[in-house]
């Protein structure tokens, strides 16, 4: 069994797994099942500051991006694409899917969205339906501050879907103080429960523009409209993966319980990065880096395979090679949710640090020490 210090999933804690083989009722005629996943999405909403209602999806957190795009875009409608990374770009496949015309904005991949840049741009060009923006873009680590964007975003009546799947729950973000109007979640990254589900929050104005179509919405399975009234009406679109929440709701619960969750997460993404620069590696980032997930360059005269390989192989952990543009760059530790703790970074450094020895870089601290100190 490898330890999982990826950059999603992460670990799972035992009272999740636990919760997970409790018995099943039967999640469409249960009415107690629609009160369970009622209360789930209300605490889901409290975890992210809103009165937004949360619905829980049966599908990945792809599934949630998808979802936000069928549920808005009608064909030929402008959508702005905001790109400084590989999730950020990928938008535009979800939006031409539906019919959209994307337009792409494109910042630099090796620090956050320049807010100023975007301003001049939006002054010349705003004519859109809604926009899309990545949180945290996990292949590069790079954090974007999207509470800030929706709001000017929203002085020219843009809607904003935010891809938070790789920073709620490990980076604070507060709907009430932004103007998001689709907040995409996953289970399996800071929330750390496994991988399956995807969790959106819905503005009424997002309802609203969805229920305002001239065209139906193009899919089914991600229409997000469909879930509107599932309490009243005591009906699901379809069967909900009642263990799967199970498992969600106990993560939630663990969330809720630690008051220390973010300043856990920032003491130790911050010691991560001083302790593998100081050791003379280089971060891929300039600035903006999440507190989700360290992106590291892979070092001159090896591979990202070997090095994924050695740790694998000599240590048992596993962390995070990459795709796309960045694919062969670099690596990545994902220190989100279960794995932001201390002892589980420290022994990922050390592997690294020998993995890196045995392939003969020279890393010139010692990494776990340096971590350890900067705590
Ligand atoms: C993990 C992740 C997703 C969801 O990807 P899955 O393959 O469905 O887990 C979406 N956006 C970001 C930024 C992610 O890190």
């Amino acid at each position: 069994m490898y330890k999982i210090m990826t950059a999603g999933p992460t670990q799972v804690r035992e009272n999740v797994r636990l919760a997970r083989s409790l018995e099943c009722t039967n999640p469409d005629l249960d009415l107690a099942f629609y009160d369970f996943y009622k209360e789930t999405c209300d605490l889901l909403s409290k975890a992210l500051h809103t009165k937004n209602k949360a619905f829980i999806l049966g599908g990945e957190g792809i599934l949630g991006l998808e979802a936000a795009c069928a549920s808005l875009t009608e064909p030929n409608d402008r959508v702005l694409v905001i790109d400084n990374g590989i999730f950020g770009k990928g938008f535009v496949d979800f939006v031409k899917i539906y019919g959209g015309n994307p337009v792409l904005y494109t910042d630099d991949y090796h620090k956050s969205v320049n807010i100023e840049k975007l301003k001049s741009f939006l002054k010349t060009d705003h004519d859109f339906k809604y926009a899309t923006i990545v949180h945290c873009d996990t292949p590069s680590g790079v954090l974007n501050d999207v509470e800030s964007i929706s709001k000017i975003l929203d002085e020219y009546g843009i809607m904003s879907v935010v891809d938070s799947v790789a920073g709620m729950f490990g980076e604070p973000l507060n709907i009430s103080n932004s103007k998001i109007d689709i907040l995409c979640g996953g289970s399996q990254k800071a929330l750390s429960a496994p991988p399956g589900l995807t969790m959106v929050w819905v503005s009424d104005r997002a309802f609203k523009a969805m229920e305002e179509r001239t065209t139906p919405i193009a899919s089914f399975y991600a229409n997000i409209l469909v879930f509107k009234n599932y309490y009243e009406e005591k009906w699901f679109p379809y069967t909900m993966p009642i263990s799967d929440i199970y498992g969600l709701r106990k993560a939630l619960d663990n969330f809720l319980d630690d008051q220390d969750v973010f300043k856990r997460h920032e003491r130790i993404a911050s010691a991560c990065r001083k302790a593998i620069t100081k050791a003379g590696l280089q971060l891929y980032l300039e600035d903006g880096w999440s507190n989700t997930v360290t992106v590291i360059k892979v070092p001159n005269g090896v591979t990202d395979t070997q090095i994924l390989n050695g740790m694998q192989q000599d240590y048992q952990i596993m962390i995070s090679g990459c795709f796309d543009v960045l694919a062969g760059k670099v690596i990545r530790i994902g220190h989100m949710g279960e794995n932001a703790y201390a002892n589980k970074v420290a022994e990922t450094l050390e592997a690294l640090q020998k993995t890196l020895e045995n392939l003969g870089v020279l890393v010139e601290r010692n990494m776990k020490e340096l971590f350890l100190s900067y705590l």
